[in-house]
């Protein structure tokens, strides 16, 4: 019998189009003779549809675009009373990045559904998209990191100079202002004077709530991926070499301006630590199925990381296949892996 894999993409998300070329690939690579294939679109206005079985790779994004009719449901709270949805899938694959996809509530959202799901389940997705609670979590787990403080919009408006004060006494310059909640890079900015740092705060305050202020370093990124569940495997490592001044949203999805290496030119010793940590990292998260892992390495060796992706880019491009394909695994294998480790996870819990 063939499993029958709701294919979930789109989102109200910064990275909607991202999830669209995914699932294009997706759509390119999965097996038709193992798997019935049904989209389940989210519109950029959160509306939630389903498109008629693929039954071969479809030829554009526009193919997954559906548009809403009459017989569709309105919400999400329809869909899913819809039709007994609930029976139609033997598992879900979510292709969706930041808010409101790998953050924990679609998760939790399927959880609630009791259908099984690839990826990573509502606490790692959670822990893992709040840099504050993942960084507290890595330091439990005795993983090097740079320093850092975080801080409330509300603090930042009763203090902000008590805030500066306190980043220009723990931390180096240059600094990192990052919104605790996002990815993609999205409202991050380097300073490197206090006038460039309270401009910083106050972009990422556009963003978030919560910030968190980073002391910056000059260091290669290099990254690994961490496949499975209990037991996971890791990939060999990939360098990025951002041509621009850091890893900023242009050069991770506009000017293709980024050189992936891999595997990375790193000493046995780099990468015995970073696996080591990598592992660490995907543990104390309690993560399940995959995770890109990211560190920084120093000139002189020293491996800090930076931090994991419980939902890495999944394109034929993006680094977490790539690193995989030159490990041992295929894109097509790697879809057939993660199908089976959803499957796994759930069965495990019941
Ligand atoms: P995101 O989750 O949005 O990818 P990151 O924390 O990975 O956020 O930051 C994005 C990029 O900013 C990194 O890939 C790196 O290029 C740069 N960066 C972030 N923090 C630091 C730091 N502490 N030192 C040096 N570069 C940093
Ligand atoms: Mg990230
Ligand atoms: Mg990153």
């Amino acid at each position: 019998m063939k499993k029958r894999v709701g294919l979930l993409y789109g989102g109200k998300s910064a990275e909607h189009e991202v999830s669209l070329s995914t699932a294009t690939a997706v759509s390119k690579a999965i097996d038709y003779d193992k798997y019935e294939v049904h989209p389940i679109f989210i519109t950029l206005n959160g509306q939630w549809l389903r498109g008629p079985q693929l039954t071969k790779p479809v030829d554009s994004i526009e193919q997954l675009q559906f548009k809403r009719d009459n017989n569709s449901p309105n919400n999400i709270t329809e869909f899913i009373l819809d039709n007994n949805s609930q029976a139609e899938f033997d598992v879900v694959f979510p292709l969706l990045h930041g808010t409101n996809g790998e953050d924990g509530t679609v998760q939790g959202l399927l959880e609630v559904l009791n259908f099984p799901y690839v990826g990573n389940g509502v606490l790692a997705s959670a822990a893992g998209m709040d840099k504050v609670t993942m960084k507290q979590l890595f330091s439990v787990a005795g993983l090097k990191q740079v320093p850092y403080i975080h801080f409330l919009r509300k603090e930042w408006n009763e203090s902000s100079k008590e805030i500066i004060d306190k980043c220009e006494a723990e931390l180096g310059w240059p600094m990192f202002v990052k919104p605790a909640n996002l990815g993609s890079s999205v409202g991050i900015s380097k300073a490197t004077n206090s006038g460039e740092l309270v401009k910083a705060i106050e972009i990422a305050l556009q963003y978030d709530r919560k910030i968190i202020v980073e002391q910056g370093l000059t260091a290669r990124e290099i990254e690994m991926g961490v496949l499975g569940n209990d037991d996971p495997r890791v990939s060999v490592a990939g360098e990025i070499k951002p041509m621009t001044d850091f890893y900023d949203y242009d050069s991770k999805y506009k000017d293709g301006s980024t050189a992936l290496i891999i595997p990375a030119e790193i000493s046995t010793d780099v990468e015995s630590a970073m696996r080591d940590m990598a592992i660490r990292a995907f543990k104390i998260l309690d993560c399940s199925g995959l995770v890109r892992s990211d560190f920084f390495v120093t000139a002189n060796n020293e491996v800090y990381i930076n931090e994991i992706n419980t939902m890495p880019g999944f394109t034929p491009v993006s680094m977490y296949p790539l690193l995989w394909q030159h490990t041992d695994v295929s894109y097509p294998q790697l879809i057939d892996q993660l199908i089976e480790l959803a499957i796994e996870r759930h069965t495990e819990k019941q």
